[in-house]
Formats: C-alpha cells, sequence, structure tokens
C-alpha cells in the first residue's frame, strides 16, 4: 500500500464527515494504489469511479468512522469483483470423465498447475489423467511426465518415434482412453507462445472442440501485470475460458492481474498457485486477494490505532467536563443523539475496548426502544433545567412527562440513570474510557 493512502486514509479519520474533496482524495490515492499493485489502467478507472459514486451516497456520512466506511467500500468492492464470498468450484460433469483443458502463454504454468490439479484432485479421490497435448517443445511431454509421477497419475501421450505428434488426435484419443481405464478427470495441457499468436489460438480451439471441456482454464502469470487485460481478451475470444488460475503468486506480486481479469472478462477465478512444489497450490479466496491488493492488513490496523486515538479525545473531553462538573443534560442527549445516529447501540459499545463482564450484562438487558424515551424527555426540558437538574422539582418533572408523552416515574428514573452515569463515567474517565450514557434497562 502506498505511504500517500496510508496518509489520506489517516486524514479521513480523524474528521466526523467526508466532504466530497475528503472523497475525491481518497479516491485518487486509492486508483494510485490500484496502479502500483499493477491492475490496468481502464479497470482502475472503472473502479475508482464506482467507489466514488458509492462514498458520496449517503452511507458514509451516517458511518461511525467515514475512513473505516470508505475502505469497507473499496474492500466490498474489490471481493465482488473477484468472485464474492466464495470461489467458484470447479464444475464436474455429470457423466465422467470430466475434461478440464489448459490454456494460456507460455512459462504461465499450465504444465505444473496440471500436476498440482492431479494431486489436489487425487485428494478428493478422483483418478484423473494427464494428457499431453503440448507437443510444441520436446522436453513438454517429459516435464509433464515428471509432475504426473509427483502426483501419482498416469499420462496420456503420443507413442514416441512417431514424429511429432498431432495435438488435437491425441487429445481426441485420451477421451477414449480414460474412459476405458477409468478415470473421471482428465486433464489437458496444452502448448503455449511466448505471446499470443494465431495459430496457437486456433490448436487450442481445435482441442477445445475435440474435447468439449468442462472447464478451460486460463492460466496467467500474476507478474504479467499490464498486458493481463489484453492477454486475457485474446484468449477469451479465441479459445474461450471457463475459470482463471493465477500462478506465482508466492512472488511479490501484488495480485493485480486478478482484478484485471476477473473485471475485464468477468469470469471467476477458480485457483491460485503459489510455488514450483505441487503442494504450493489453493482454491481462490476474493478476500484475501482483496487484502493482498490492498495491504489490507495495514489498513486495518491503521484503522484501529485511528478509532483508539478518536475513542481517547472523546473520553478526555467528557472526562474535563466532569471534573469541572460541566456535564450537563446537554451533554447527556448529544451523546445519546450520536449513539442513536451510530445505528445499532449495542453492537457499537460493544466493540468499545475496555468493557468488562458486568457492563456487557448491563448490556444486554439494554432496550433500544427506551433511547427514544429519553430523546423525547430531555427535549421536553428547558435549557435552564438541562444545564441544572437540581432545579428538577415536581411540578417541573410533572410538566415534562406531560410534554413528553411519558410518566413521572420515567422522568425520576431518567435523571436517576443520568446522576449514575455522571457518576460511571467520572470513574471511567480515569481509566480513559469514553463515557456511556443511559446505561441498563430504562
Ligand atoms: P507452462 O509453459 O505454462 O507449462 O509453464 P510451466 O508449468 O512449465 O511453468 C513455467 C515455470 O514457472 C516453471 O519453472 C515452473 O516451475 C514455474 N512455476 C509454475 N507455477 C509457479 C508458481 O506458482 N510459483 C513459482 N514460483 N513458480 C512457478
Ligand atoms: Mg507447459
Amino acid at each position: 500500500l502506498s505511504d500517500r493512502l496510508v496518509e489520506a486514509l489517516s486524514n479521513l479519520r480523524s474528521k466526523g464527515k467526508l466532504t466530497a474533496a475528503d472523497i475525491d482524495g481518497t479516491v485518487r490515492e486509492i486508483r494510485r494504489a490500484l496502479l502500483e499493485a499493477d491492475v490496468a489502467l481502464p479497470v482502475v478507472k472503472d473502479f475508482a469511479a464506482h467507489v466514488r459514486e458509492r462514498a458520496l451516497g449517503d452511507e458514509v456520512n451516517r458511518a461511525l468512522n467515514p475512513a473505516q466506511q470508505v475502505v469497507q467500500i473499496v474492500n466490498e468492492e474489490l471481493v465482488r469483483i473477484l468472485g464474492g464470498d466464495e470461489a467458484r468450484q470447479l464444475s464436474f460433469a455429470k457423466r465422467p470423465p470430466t475434461v478440464i483443458m489448459l490454456v494460456g502463454l507460455q512459462g504461465a504454468g499450465k504444465t505444473t498447475l496440471a500436476g498440482k490439479l492431479a494431486k489436489w484432485l487425487v485428494g478428493q479421490k478422483h483418478s484423473p489423467m494427464l494428457v499431453a497435448a503440448d507437443l510444441q517443445r520436446p522436453n513438454a511431454v517429459t516435464q509433464l511426465q515428471i509432475v504426473a509421477d509427483q502426483a501419482g497419475v498416469p499420462v496420456f501421450a503420443p507413442e514416441p518415434g512417431n514424429g511429432v505428434g498431432d495435438p488435437v488426435r491425441v487429445a481426441r484419443d485420451s477421451m477414449r482412453i480414460a474412459t476405458e481405464k477409468l478415470h473421471d478427470v482428465v486433464i489437458i495441457d496444452t502448448a503455449g507462445r511466448l505471446g499470443v499468436d494465431e495459430e496457437l489460438m486456433r490448436q487450442a480451439h481445435n482441442i477445445k472442440e475435440a474435447t468439449n471441456p468442462d472447464e478451460v482454464l486460463f492460466v496467467i502469470d500474476s507478474m504479467i501485470g499490464q498486458d493481463a487485460v489484453a492477454t486475457a481478451k485474446a484468449f477469451d475470444e479465441g479459445v474461450g475460458f471457463t475459470g482463471v488460475v493465477l500462478t506465482k503468486l508466492d512472488g511479490d506480486a501484488r495480485g493485480g492481474a486478478a482484478l484485471s481479469v476477473a473485471q475485464t472478462t468477468g469470469k471467476p477465478i477458480l485457483f491460485a498457485s503459489t510455488g514450483e512444489r505441487l503442494d504450493d497450490f489453493e482454491v481462490f479466496h476474493p478476500d484475501r486477494m482483496a487484502s493482498r491488493i490492498l495491504n489490507m492488513g495495514d489498513v486495518l490496523s491503521l484503522i484501529e490505532q485511528a478509532q483508539k486515538a478518536f475513542d481517547e479525545e472523546e473520553a478526555r473531553k467528557t472526562a474535563e467536563k466532569i471534573a469541572s462538573d460541566q456535564f450537563t443534560l446537554e451533554d447527556f442527549l448529544a451523546q445519546m443523539q450520536q449513539i442513536r445516529k451510530a445505528g445499532n447501540f449495542k453492537k457499537m459499545i460493544g466493540m468499545l475496548p475496555g468493557m468488562d463482564r458486568n457492563m456487557k450484562d448491563q448490556l444486554e438487558n439494554f432496550d433500544e426502544s427506551s433511547l427514544v424515551h429519553i430523546e423525547a424527555i430531555i427535549q421536553s426540558m428547558t435549557p435552564l433545567e438541562r444545564q441544572n437538574p437540581k432545579v428538577l422539582n415536581g411540578s417541573r418533572r410533572a410538566r415534562i412527562a406531560r410534554g413528553s408523552g411519558t410518566e413521572v416515574k420515567d422522568v425520576n428514573e431518567l435523571i436517576k440513570r443520568f446522576e449514575a452515569s455522571a457518576k460511571m463515567m467520572k470513574t471511567m474517565a480515569r481509566g480513559a474510557m469514553p463515557g456511556m450514557p443511559g446505561m441498563g434497562p430504562m
């Protein structure tokens, strides 16, 4: 994550409300961070525009912590584009064998992936067979044989000594062999070129026609950077794929390619490859990738710190007031309104640090609707009464009850609560806790 984004976010957090200018500044930094993560430019533009639109909506204004909310929007949008809560599962044929075809540029990691997938599928009680349909390079078959041995699965390849085999034919023949030998999954390794190339596309397309795969997985090196979009588009148009596998995530690529490909093709990312060993392989996690792209760990801890500082500042102010005996029913009301504005009272209070068991119990019994009563009662008081609750004699209390549509006992209860709360805060202020008025059932 760029330091500038961290800075932009830390500037946001000290503000209660975000202005359009704040949001623009943050969105600019988010764009920069995504470009640093090598997300393709058009994708970054789209993404930033979308985040800006959402951030300008009223949800941010209602947020407890606007910076946190903006980050949450960014994170949610990233996760959504990357596939939502969970990656799509591999789809299997109703009638075996399930055919999985791997396509991608040379060096993307297809052959390695064939071994990884095979091993993973064996772990799930499948019986895969690998098919050597990369007959371009002399050692391609040998390489596939090596990973197959490691995974403990067989390879179907053209007989040696027949000259250069026909990959389409090998692929077609493998269907019959798989059925005969009771392999329920066939993984077809295909040739790649260094760049997108018509002949390569035609060959892959023909293999696809001949085998009618259940999945065509586009394998892409996460270090590819800005070329990700063009490459993905070329393979999608030239061959057509059903899913994406991202490789070499063990390197320092931040994974911008994932976002670029997912956004421009709309295809799901199914797996991630994270090293040269067959076990360096996992089901793709959209949320983890989103965090990686944004270095979210950093952002979240930053916001936590900011929130803590903010709470401490509030607590300090309250403590000052209490110390000088200036804490009035007006402050009580202001706090109450803040809490109501923040939405879910229990949830918010529950998140505060330093809650002890006793406070949590009180919270459990707290009826949020009583906040409405409290507000009504205080609003029915005169400014003098709010400033100085000691003047609240019997007739004033009766008037307030009538005015607020409550009963005198409710008013009495509130005043008792206010006094208890002021006392409680006096204690808590020493421990730098933010004030929590209105605790306990009304
Ligand atoms: P193909 O040309 O698409 O078949 O790619 P290969 O499977 O031959 O992989 C090319 C190179 O990348 C090999 O040296 C692999 O060991 C390496 N490789 C593949 N996947 C990964 C990965 O996830 N991480 C790392 N670090 N290397 C990988
Ligand atoms: Mg290969």
